[in-house]
């Protein structure tokens, strides 16, 4: 397969620009004027996209770092590249930034914001302040297949894979709107979508967050959450080192498949036995995200289940109050019964925490994400 084939995209031009030499010309020839997106790329894929095209090696290291280090909106920005070699890759590439359609600040300094992809589908990215860092959740598809029971994202069914790039510009995008003091650290893939069901567009995306020649996040700042599909949890072990956090929000089969239809296919044993193989460095933990969900999965027994399932792996288990949709047939316990839950888990000495859903007032916490607005 050529340079990043998967992630090409045909744009039809005009005109046809005459080239200055030959190469560049040809070059374009062969392309069959098909335009690639850059921030899928690679660091090596990038500078052969540059030498494909006429240009020496060090020019894709040039235009790598524009992109994603100083994150350039467009190819004029670039400016220690001669005014030819911008003329050739605005022919050749392309930069699709979103377009931000609305942005809502939450009491508690979540903010929401809500885009527009090229073609018309909207996503979201929530950014997090908390006391010391400030983190961003971004998306992964437009909608989600998976159809878990609780979830709105869910409930609204998958319109479409996010490509990397549109992945990665959720982060240029909130990264440049930032103001002086704030320093985006940690990255989630906690929004909008199940990103191990759009596997290799969001490990292209890991890679450039990560890459210290790209978007430099350190690894152990960035988080996919996954409902559960065990083959590409195993092969994300291989292919990352970044954490992993599950939705388990049941501990035996019958509740969570009537929560989760993943289950069915991939049920507790295969998805726990996935976990313990999971790699962890340096003491790192998997971390296990429960819905409570009110006479659901809330008992003592159900906390009990939780402890036996999860003995003996680095597992760091987050308590999360259901977020009832409106209208919805299910609601969080009530606090005492979650206090209680959380007892039995430190009990057994795992650590509990009780997450407080930000953003509730704007419908930017967990599940709340549709990527609707009222116009
Ligand atoms: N698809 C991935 C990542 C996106 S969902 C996954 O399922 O892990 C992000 C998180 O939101 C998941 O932990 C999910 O369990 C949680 N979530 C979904 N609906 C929710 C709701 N109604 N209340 C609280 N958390 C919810
Ligand atoms: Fe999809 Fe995650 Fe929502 Fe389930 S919880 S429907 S996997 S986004």
């Amino acid at each position: 397969m050529g340079v990043g084939s998967q992630f090409l995209v045909n744009f039809r031009h005009a005109t046809l620009h005459i080239y200055t030499t030959t190469s560049w010309y040809l070059a374009s020839q062969a392309k069959n004027q098909m335009t690639t997106d850059l921030k899928g790329l690679n660091a090596r894929e990038t500078e052969q996209w540059a030498v494909d095209n006429g240009l020496e090696p060090y020019r894709g290291r040039q235009i790598r770092r524009w992109l994603l280090t100083r994150l350039a909106l467009s190819f004029d920005e670039m400016q220690n590249l001669p005014k030819t070699i911008r003329a050739l890759i605005s022919e050749q590439a392309l930069i699709v930034p979103l377009q931000e359609v609305t942005t809502l600040a939450s009491e508690d300094g979540t903010r929401k914001y809500l885009f527009r992809l090229h073609d018309g589908h909207l996503i979201e990215s929530v950014l997090l302040p908390e006391r010391d860092h400030l983190t961003l959740c971004i998306s992964s598809q437009a909608g989600c297949a998976m159809g878990c029971r609780f979830c709105l994202t869910g409930k609204q069914g998958f319109k479409r894979n996010l490509t990397p790039s549109e992945i990665i510009e959720q982060v240029v995008f909130i990264k440049r709107s930032l103001s002086e003091p704030e320093r985006l650290t940690n990255i989630v893939f906690m929004g909008m979508g199940e990103p191990l069901a759009n596997y290799d567009a969001v490990i292209r995306a890991l890679e450039n967050l990560i890459a210290e020649d790209g978007m430099n996040f350190s690894h152990r700042k960035v988080t996919l959450s996954t409902c559960g599909l065990v083959p590409e949890i195993e092969r994300l072990g291989h292919d990352t080192t970044v954490n992993l956090a599950v939705s388990l929000n049941a501990a035996d089969d019958a509740t969570r498949s009537s929560l989760m239809p993943v289950n069915r296919r991939y049920p507790l044993k295969l998805l726990i036995q996935a976990c313990r193989g999971f790699p962890l460095p340096n003491r790192r933990m998997i971390t296990f995200e429960y819905i409570l969900i009110d006479g659901v999965n809330d008992r003592d027994q159900d906390a009990l289940n939780l402890t036996r399932l999860l003995s003996g792996l680095r597992a760091k288990i987050n308590l999360i109050p259901l977020n009832a949709a409106p209208g919805a047939d299910m609601s969080p316990p009530p606090m005492k019964r979650t206090l209680q839950f959380q007892e039995i888990l430190t009990d057994h000495h795992f650590t509990a925490i009780i997450r407080k859903s930000k953003g509730r007032d704007i419908l930017a916490a967990c599940g709340q994400l549709t990527g609707t607005y009222a116009e």
